[in-house]
């Protein structure tokens, strides 16, 4: 990244946040304002203490500096309080708005996107990366104002007190300057590595956290813990490296510091000795150049701390800009369902370069089961997720009672639609919860039918809390069959005349199979079903059986008619006889 695509990261984290937050932010600028101000004035009030106590003599005038210098300091303490408060509630406000904008605008992306590669990456840190967007404008804004002014108005006592020290000083600072410069240049690029690298092991992480089944499966560990290994040995190396890059500034600085300090010190000391000129200028002077040195010392870090947050600001916008593909047609109406006839045309369908789809046609008849059947990485998977539209087609329609699914709003089409996939999913939160996803206008009453049709009823009332038990990530442990009959309940309670079925691959134990195949099929009944079979039941009971291979269709017909004939049913049919005689 260039300095100018920084500043137009940095120009658009101002458009985006700065006058929602107008006032409370002048209400931080101008504390800042009296932070700096108090800071300058104590600087300068410091030639009258020094020379109204100790050369004039004048006790009543001591005592009302005093009193001033007491009362900047108050301020001061104040103001610090209220620019941190109000910052901090910004910041806070600003981190919660970009949570929910981008939890909101990640749940509208399409699936493709989520099978990029970066887009685990991105996901899983959005958090640490909206940081980034309220640094940005804390870091411009606290030390552009704070700093800056503070340091403006502290070299300004400074030429008013001793024009001619200050002018001294100031010829030692050019060179400083180029120095820093170049410093920073390169301590810029550092924190940008920096960033990534972090990202890099928090994807990792990340990974091996969800993937953590397939990792032990193959006793990846060795080789993950290599992996990771070699992330975090490079992050911790940029950032030793950025260690190394600011902290050489540090002798650069003090001998330059000690070089002017000790020279002003040796004038001074010769001025009063020999010119008997009044001390206190000087000590005002003095006091401010000390006093410089902080914000001066904190403004020169600012570059890197910028970079740091700017590559994070950049990596939020890079999710937020993702635009959510596959948006409805502009002509799109919404769609009507009479018999819930789903019909594909000449259909086909590509990941990328890969054709996995090739002129599929197929109806499936309203209120019937059609039956995908097939050796795995046939398509049939493929089929099914063209449905909701997950993916559009490449070629070819897939129609609705004869509606053109790219020409109805996603929304209605989803409303139609229920999905039971092959591994049931369950969210955050209760039971009940999980069911009134499928419909979240549904009653207790509704939920409760839907459970018991799905012979989900009994189980779960034997959860400690019934219905309202907690499931998902932290709640109670559910076993597979179960899990499955809840998402069936889930897909259920929808109530929609057509139903996208997955069956599950993986054994269950008889009890629960027969349950979940109970379920099933009080789920299937009057709906139209297109169904991923893997068992042999389900096949024989389809009004249709489509047969895929390599991306195609190349048989259809029922049970009946499928087997008689030397077909590729009928081989699969015994191979998979074949393999469960032998298991
Ligand atoms: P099935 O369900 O019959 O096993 P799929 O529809 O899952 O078959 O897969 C068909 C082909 O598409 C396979 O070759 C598979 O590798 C490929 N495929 C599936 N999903 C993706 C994806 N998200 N990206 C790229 N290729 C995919």
């Amino acid at each position: 990244m260039n300095d100018s695509k920084a500043l137009k990261i940095i120009r658009r984290v101002f458009e985006e946040n700065a006058r929602e937050y107008i006032w409370q932010y002048a209400f931080a600028i101008t504390c800042l304002v009296v932070i700096s101000l108090s800071t300058a004035f104590t600087a300068w009030i410091m030639k009258s203490v020094i020379n109204a106590a100790f050369i004039e003599r004048q006790s009543e005038l001591v005592w009302g500096i005093c009193l001033a210098i007491f009362i900047a300091f108050v301020l001061r303490g104040f103001a610090s309080y209220g620019q941190a408060v109000a910052l901090s509630r910004i910041g806070n406000n600003i981190t919660a708005r970009y949570q929910t904008r981008a939890y909101a605008h990640i749940l509208k992306l399409s699936l493709g996107f989520f099978h990029e590669q970066r887009s685990a990456r991105l996901v899983a840190q959005f958090n640490q990366n909206i940081s980034g967007i309220r640094e940005v404008l804390n870091i411009t804004i606290t030390s552009s104002i704070r700093d800056l002014l503070t340091f403006v108005s502290l070299i300004t006592v400074m030429f008013l007190q001793e024009p001619w020290l200050s002018l001294a000083v100031f010829l030692a600072a050019p060179p400083l300057a180029y120095g820093l410069r170049k410093l920073s240049r390169r301590l810029r690029v550092a924190a940008r590595e920096n960033v990534h690298a972090g990202s890099h092991v928090f994807g990792a992480m990340q990974e091996a956290v969800q993937g953590i089944a397939i990792v032990k499966a193959f006793t990846m560990e060795r080789q993950l813990e290599g992996r990771i290994g070699t992330l975090v040995s490079l992050a911790e190396r940029r950032n030793n490296k950025i260690v190394r890059i600011s902290e050489r500034s540090g002798p650069l600085i003090e001998i330059v510091a000690g070089l002017a300090v000790s020279g002003i010190m040796a004038y001074a000391a010769y001025r009063s000795i020999y010119h008997a000129v009044p001390p206190g200028g000087f000590l005002s002077f003095l006091t401010a150049l000390l006093l410089a040195y902080d914000p001066a010392r904190r403004l020169a870090k600012v570059p890197t701390q910028l970079a740091g947050a700017v590559t994070n600001a950049e990596m939020i916008y890079e999710l937020l800009d993702r635009i959510p593909h596959q948006r409805d047609l502009p002509d799109a109406k919404p769609l009507v369902v009479t018999d819930a006839r789903i019909e594909f045309r000449d259909v086909s369908f590509a990941y990328g370069n890969d054709e996995v789809l090739r002129g599929i046609s197929f109806t499936a008849e309203g209120s019937r089961t059609t039956a995908l059947v097939g050796p795995s990485g046939a398509g049939k998977s493929t089929v099914i997720t063209l449905i909701p539209r997950f993916f559009d087609p490449k070629q070819g329609q897939v129609l609705i009672d004869g509606q053109d699914i790219a020409h109805v709003t996603k929304q209605s089409l989803r409303e139609n639609l229920a999905y039971v996939s092959q591994q049931p999913y369950l969210f955050e939160g209760t039971i009940r919860e999980n069911i009134r996803y499928g419909r979240p206008q549904a009653t207790d009453e509704d939920i409760e039918k839907a459970a018991r049709l799905a012979y989900a009823h009994d189980f779960i009332m034997e959860q400690p809390q019934g219905y309202d038990t907690p499931v998902g990530e932290n709640g109670v442990t559910l076993s597979g069959g179960q899990r499955q009959r809840l998402s069936i309940t889930r897909a259920l309670v929808r109530n929609a005349p057509i139903l996208l079925l997955d069956e599950a691959t993986s054994a269950l134990d008889t009890e629960s199979e027969a349950a979940v195949q109970k379920a099933l099929d009080k789920a299937m009944v009057g709906r139209t079903v297109i169904v991923i079979a893997h068992r042999l039941s389900t096949v024989i009971r389809a009004s249709k059986i489509i047969v895929m291979q390599q991306g195609r269709i190349m048989e259809e017909g029922d049970h009946e008619s499928l087997s008689k004939k030397d077909s590729l049913y009928a081989r699969l049919g015994r191979l998979d006889a074949a393999e469960k005689a032998a298991g």
